[in-house]
Parts: C-alpha cells; structure tokens; sequence
C-alpha cells in the first residue's frame, strides 16, 4: 500500500514582531520551516533564501541533504557579499516524504514532531544552549520554554561555509501526523497542548488551531506550522489544501550603508573632487600643473587634503564601535560608513564569537553600530563575551 500526504501551512508574524522572519516550503512531497536571524530586513532575507535554495535544489534532483547544504552555501555567500547581511543565518528543518520513509534534515531550533496513536514524539533535537541543557538532563523541555537564553542557537544555517546538518530518516504509517514549526509555536505552546489540537484534526483546522494558541499565549514571536497528514493511498484524497509552494519573497537589495558623511568641497581651479578624508591615495587624481595658476590650485587641493586626512586620523583614533565581521563580532576604530567604495573604519579588535549566538537584546545593541569612545566600546565588547 502506498501512502500518499495532505498538508497545511501556516505562517503568522504574531503579535510583537514587526517582521516575519520565517519561510517556509509546502511543496510535496517536500516541506520545510525556516526561522530566520540577523540585524535589519537580514533574518527575512536568510529564511527565505534558505527555503528557495533548498525547493530549488530538491526540485532539480538533489538529495534532501544535499539541498540543505546548497541553502547554507547560498546564505552563506550572501551574507559575505553585504554588510549589513553579515552574521545573518536561519534554522532550517525539512523533510520529503518518501512512501513509507520521512527522510528529514535539520539544523537550528525549529523542530518536527510525529503523531501516532495519539503519542506526540519530538524527532528533532534544538541546537541551542538550553536544547543542550535539556538533552544534559539539566533542564525540562518545559523549563527551557521559560529560560532567559533560550533564543541563543548553537547551530544555524548561512554563518559559516560548511555546518554540520542533521540527516535523519523515519519510518511513516497511514495515520501518522507530521509536524514542522518554528519556536514561536513551541515557544508558547506546551507539548501535551500540541498533541491535543493535532490529534483528530484535519491537517488544515490543526494548523489554525496550533497558530491561534501561540497567538492566545502571547504571539511574542513569528509563528509557522506545518502540518502533513500520512494517509493510505486508495482513498484518493485532495492534493493539499495549500499552493503547491509558499515561499516568501526575497527582499530587494537594501543598498549599500547611507553615506552620510560627505566630503568637504574642494572647489578651487576645478581640481576634482577631494578624496574623502579615509583615502591615503587621495593626491593621485591631480595631474602635475603646468601654469603658476595651477600650481596654486595644487597647493591649495593638497592643504585641504592634509586638514581632511588629520581630520580622518583624529576620528579613527576617537570614535569606536562594535560590528560584525564574517559572521563574528568585532571592534572597529573609525565610523560605522561608507563613502562609496572607501570605509571610514577598519578592525581593531577580532574576536572569536558569532554574531548568532547574541540574545535579541545585544543583537540590537551591535546592530545599531552607535559610535562609542574607545573604552566605551570595549566596555561593550566585555558585555557580549568578546573579550575574556
Ligand atoms: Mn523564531
């Protein structure tokens, strides 16, 4: 007997956050729930992304794995190529449903649960801090829902170019229930909770129900269900009650960071613009003057040049701040701009530890990249764990 799937899939941004970071992939027989993170629009663009890559990927004939692999390249690469993406990631949690067999992949803290005879069985491990109290016995699954750091994730897709993802399989029956969701249900919803309202319902009223008692708990998150019934094939029943496909939409290029700071004006003797005041290569625009009229525009180019470079040098040396380089947190002298090509900062201090491990509090405390004195930022580096 073949087993065939009908789902639904639910995506709410809940009642406090102000974007919905999470994606998801309703494409049988493959399905998927991404939790994005990172500073401004990033979190939406690495779920999304993730999710993409991944039906993409799978569509074109790769492994489950290998798809979710091809999501963290792609997040990963993105991340890389802009700033203000830098040290974004997302969970990812998939599985296709192969007949009798549910071949999952899994990296971060969405979860997938199987229904059976009534019994909800968590198949997923959370790759967070208070996921690995638990599964140390420090802590109750129910405990760990209140705990002060339980956003931290240890382990998510889009920071690092290889992560180590978990592939698992599973063997399914007719009347078995899956669910895949982010922490913004689990977060707020027991365990015996989500047993009740999936157990009995079609695939369809338990997803609205699961959503709308995250909502009732608080919504402090955004929250994505899930929800793909096992059934005997003979029954023909309806392809799934969703679109075949529910990706959000990758946000568009966000542009480069405002530049403020514009160079001072250097109008005399149409000498061409000054460099800004970071640029040590500034003097190579000017060709050599053949007039004493030129000549005395050079002098006056140069002069201004040099007051804008001891500017440059006394804001390098006065003004700090906290940023991410990499995916890593790390000090910066200067300010937090750019000037087209040309930034008005470099590194001062690297440190080992990954933006993704911040707490939502100091992910908005970094990305806010304030301008600090040098103590003031190394006082923030010590909060955040960047220094011993
Ligand atoms: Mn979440």
């Amino acid at each position: 007997m073949s087993l065939v799937t009908r789902h639904a899939a639910l995506t709410d941004i809940g009642l406090q956050r102000r974007t919905n970071e999470d994606s998801l992939v309703a494409a049988p027989p493959l399905f998927a729930v991404c939790d994005g993170m990172g500073g401004a629009e990033a979190g939406e663009v690495a779920s999304a992304l993730a999710a993409e890559t991944l039906a993409a990927r799978f569509a074109a004939g790769d492994g489950i794995a290998a798809a979710a692999h091809a999501a963290n390249a792609a997040v990963f690469a993105r991340a890389s190529e802009r700033r203000e993406e830098s040290g974004m990631g997302t969970t990812l949690t998939a599985v296709v449903v192969d007949d009798e067999e549910g071949h999952f992949a899994h990296i971060g803290d969405s979860r997938a649960y199987l229904l059976r005879d009534g019994g909800l069985e968590l198949l997923t491990e959370d790759h967070s801090l208070v996921g690995e109290m638990v599964r140390e016995g420090r802590l109750s699954r129910e405990e760990a829902m209140a705990h002060p750091h339980r956003n931290i994730v240890s382990r998510v897709l889009g920071t690092e170019g290889q992560v180590e993802i978990d592939e698992f399989s599973a063997d399914l029956r007719a009347g078995d229930v899956l669910l895949l969701c982010s922490d913004g249900l689990t977060g707020e919803v027991g365990e015996d909770a989500v047993r009740d309202l999936l157990a009995g319902a079609e695939p369809e009223a338990a997803a609205r129900a699961l959503v709308d008692a995250a909502l009732a708990a608080g919504g402090h998150d955004n929250v994505t269900a899930v929800v793909i019934g096992i059934e005997a094939g003979d029954d023909a029943v309806p392809a799934g009650l969703e679109p075949a496909t529910r990706i959000l939409p990758v946000a568009a290029d966000a542009g480069e960071a405002p530049t403020t700071v514009a160079p001072a004006a250097v109008g005399s003797a149409g000498a061409g613009p000054a460099a800004p005041a970071a640029a040590p290569e500034a003097g190579r625009v000017f060709t050599r003057p053949r007039s004493p009229r030129g000549l005395l525009a050079l002098v006056i180019v140069l002069a201004l040049v040099a007051l804008l470079g001891v500017a440059g040098v006394v804001v390098v040396n006065t003004c700090y701040f906290v940023g991410v380089q990499d995916g890593q947190l790390a000090v910066y002298s200067g300010l937090p701009w750019s000037v087209g090509p040309v930034d008005l900062h470099s590194v001062y201090l690297r440190s080992g530890q990954p933006y993704a491990l911040l707490d939502e509090q100091q992910r908005a405390l970094v990305d806010g990249r304030g301008v600090r004195t040098k103590d003031g930022a190394m006082r923030l580096a010590r909060d955040l764990g960047m220094l011993p």
